[in-house]
């Protein structure tokens, strides 16, 4: 039905860029495309730490539900839930953190430290390239697109024993051996690529005379624009008006797509 609707909405406003669109609220206000700032490769030999790429990643992560709206929502500190540090993206699909303020509003004490939750493509493409130089003491990390932090359904928590019989109660699984901080909603969709989509639409939305395919794949076109990306974020960010127009092109191919805005 919702489908429906936004068809209906795109045939009468014409797809040309020209007709004026009313105002949506959903649409931020319009920016210019700029890719300027500071690259992210220049971070690859001078932090440890993602935060200096969190302004970029929250675009992707808003980009990333304009896609797919409801698998990857914003979560809040409510009580029983902290941030453990400033590179704390706290994104997570609607079901997932549904559960998650479940089982925190159950707890009495000491809130859970959560030192992670989504990742980018960005963030990944730092941890990966800081891990292949040898920094910042990183046993292994998944190629970009591909860690678990990307699918939009884990947590990393730092007091974790506290919370594995409460947060199991309410779907989270602590299921990977010898990682004990982390815990996946394993009911959630894995999302993993979406990322990728997201960061290669905001760059072609940014980029006009450097497109790229949007795949949904980190291949090497897709790497070499994540390094010359901006930390601080693109000049046009998030618009889900370009929501409308993937809805209408991809809707078959886009099968974990689950709408839970109608709430
Ligand atoms: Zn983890």
């Amino acid at each position: 039905m919702r489908r429906l609707v936004l068809l209906i909405a795109l045939a009468s406003c014409g797809d040309d860029g020209k007709t004026p669109v009313e105002p949506d609220a959903a649409v931020p206000p319009a920016g210019m495309p700029s890719i300027a700032g500071t690259p992210v490769s220049s971070f690859e030999s001078s932090t440890c730490s993602t935060s200096v790429v969190i302004e970029l990643s929250r675009q992707i992560a808003e980009e990333t539900d304009c896609i797919m709206p409801g698998q990857l929502v914003a979560f809040e500190a409510v009580p029983g839930i902290a941030f453990a540090g400033s590179a704390v993206l706290p994104y997570l699909s609607s079901k997932a953190r549904a559960d998650l303020y479940a089982a925190a509003a159950e707890a009495g004490g000491t809130p859970m430290q959560i030192t992670s939750a989504f990742r980018t493509v960005v963030q990944q493409y730092l941890l990966n390239r800081w891990f292949e130089l040898g920094r910042c003491g990183i046993t292994a990390a998944a190629e970009p697109g591909r860690s678990n932090h990307e699918s939009g359904r884990a947590l990393d928590i730092g007091n974790y024993s506290a919370w594995i019989t409460k947060l199991g109660a309410h779907g989270w699984s602590h299921d990977i051996p010898g990682d004990p901080v982390h815990f996946d909603h394993l009911s959630s969709p894995d999302i993993r690529g979406a990322d990728v989509l997201a960061f290669q639409r905001l760059w072609n939305r940014n980029a006009p005379d450097d497109q790229i395919a949007e795949d949904g794949d980190f291949g090497p076109a897709t790497e070499a624009r994540v390094k010359r990306a901006p930390a601080e974020g693109f000049g046009i960010g998030a618009t889900c008006a370009a929501r409308r127009r993937f809805a209408v092109v991809t809707r078959d191919a886009a099968a974990p797509l689950v709408d839970e805005h109608a709430e």
